[in-house]
């Protein structure tokens, strides 16, 4: 069957026991392409300053939330435990920042980590938008993958929920992604669920874009109110959280019937809605889990939403966890030609 946006949409639409057919279908379609492992990436929430002013985000420029970022020794320490428990990778995130000094210090822990794993540790970045310039040079330094998500394919939707300006630009989210490509790093993205606005058509599109974008891996969950945030205290229609819980297990599933063999996350905004909300996503066809590794005392302070769950239960997925390997997506593999 090719999946089109009619096709699509249908599956978003899905309910009851037709939705958990679709769910436990795309859980099988991964098991037989991929296999059911379950691969860690200890996330390192690097800080929470971001020249962005997003709609929607918690840790949007003018949030009223003190600001942080971690020392080197922090981040070093967070990978040295992800290094010594067998994560197979990190991922370092954080707000948008272009300074000369961000950019130094990044590429510095970089090498760091490749140099106290002895090049065991996978690295992924996932810090906005940079030049193509900054990209190499992290890459160069050995990270090898870069999370970017475009947040919605539908540039009618994305400016509804960002600033009117050059800084929030469509077209320079999607220039990043290709600059990203062109690079060499496996490259992610992914979409928000249940924005205000956004209907199952436009969801579909979002699919075929990461489709279309020929993406390895995908990061995406529900939209969860910041409070405080313009977006949060908008007036205006919203869908229910537990109606958004549904439609991003579905999206999980039917992108990973449209690309079966990239790496897709089961996200943390998931549990925020419902606390098996990860582990569902794992039997909807995803297969990446990203333990949080960032010091207690500093995750209050990376709330990009409300109710962020603070810690996770592994217990109940144990044995699929492949430790020690990086986990890499097959799609990349064959996207750069080496199988
Ligand atoms: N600054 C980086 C990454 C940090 S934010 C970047 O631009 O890529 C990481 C992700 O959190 C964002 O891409 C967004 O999709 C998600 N996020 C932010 N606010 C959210 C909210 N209110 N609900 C759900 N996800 C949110």
């Amino acid at each position: 069957m090719t999946l089109g946006i009619d096709e699509l949409a249908g599956m978003l639409s899905a309910e009851g026991d037709e939705m958990e057919a679709l769910l436990e279908s795309a859980g099988k379609l991964k098991k037989e392409t991929i296999g059911d492992g379950i691969y860690l990436r200890g996330l390192i929430e690097y800080s929470n300053i971001c020249r962005k002013d997003c709609l929607y985000c918690g840790i949007r420029r003018s949030a009223a939330v003190g600001c942080y970022t971690l020392s080197e020794e922090e981040v070093l320490e967070c990978a040295r435990f992800a290094h010594r428990n067998n994560y197979g990778s990190v991922v370092i995130q954080g707000g948008e920042n272009q300074s000369r000094e961000h950019i130094e210090t990044i590429a510095r822990l970089v090498r760091q980590i490749k140099e106290l794993s002895c090049g065991g540790l996978g690295i992924t970045l996932s810090l906005g938008e940079q030049t193509e310039e900054t990209y190499r040079r992290w890459f160069e330094a050995g990270a090898h993958r870069y999370l970017l998500r475009i947040e919605t394919s539908d540039e009618r939707l994305y400016r509804s929920i960002h600033p009117d300006d050059s800084l929030h630009s469509y077209a320079l989210r999607l220039e990043a992604l290709e600059a990203l490509k062109r690079c060499g790093y496996q490259v992610g993205t992914g979409v928000m669920i249940g924005l205000p606005g956004q209907g199952v058509e436009d969801l579909a599109r979002d699919l075929l874009f990461m489709r279309d974008m020929d993406i390895d891996m995908c990061g995406m969950g529900p939209y969860v109110e910041s409070q405080q945030t313009p977006l949060a205290c908008a007036s205006g229609p919203r869908l229910p959280l537990e109606k958004r819980y549904g439609l991003s297990l579905k999206m999980v599933a039917a992108l990973r019937m449209l690309m079966p063999d990239i790496n897709i996350a089961a996200t943390t905004a998931l549990q925020a809605i419902f606390p098996q909300g990860r582990l569902r996503a794992i039997g909807a066809g995803a297969n990446v889990i990203m333990p949080n590794l960032t010091p207690a005392t500093y995750r209050e302070s990376y709330f990009l939403y409300d109710n962020k769950p603070l810690s996770f239960d592994s217990k109940i997925i144990e044995n699929n966890i492949r430790y020690g390997e990086w986990g890499d997506p097959v799609h990349f593999s064959k996207r750069s030609g080496d199988c």
